[in-house]
């Protein structure tokens, strides 16, 4: 077997090709080829023997699925919180009723909306899909 030198052809990892192709050699480091030429795609740089995996692909691997998990709903929609409301109990409104702030409210015209605040004597907010309301309440 010939001695590898400046000019040989050797087995080298293509950074352009990304894969294993003939190289010649460019430049010498003692007995090892420094930099090589593909002959496939004519692109001149290092030398490496074989493919560098592993690490930085794994690495690529797991970081999507790492962005997704943490970027996970920050802030519900109003749509998820109504649809958690429908499956808790939740009073119908009237205008004789008395209600308190996070309360659940199903009123006849506007919907299903949840107290922001009440307001003394008789006066709540409410939050609905569309807009807040303010409403009466605890009329005798
Ligand atoms: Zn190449």
């Amino acid at each position: 077997m010939s001695k590898t030198a400046v000019g040989s052809d050797v087995e080298a990892y293509c950074t352009k090709c990304k894969m294993i192709l003939a190289h010649a050699v460019v430049a010498m480091e003692g007995a090892k080829p420094r930099r090589v030429r593909c002959n496939t795609c004519n692109g001149e740089h290092n030398f490496r023997a074989a493919k560098p995996v592993a690490k930085a692909a794994s690495k690529k691997a797991d970081k999507p699925a790492k962005a997704k998990t943490t970027t996970k709903r920050t802030r519900q929609s109003w749509d998820e919180v109504m649809q958690e409301a429908l499956a808790k109990p939740h009073k119908r409104y009237s205008m004789s009723g008395s209600f308190g702030e996070g309360d659940w409210i199903e009123h006849a015209t506007f919907g299903l909306g949840c107290v922001q605040s009440f307001v003394p004597p008789n006066k709540i907010t409410v939050r609905f899909a569309d807009t807040t309301r303010m409403l009466v309440c605890n009329q005798s």
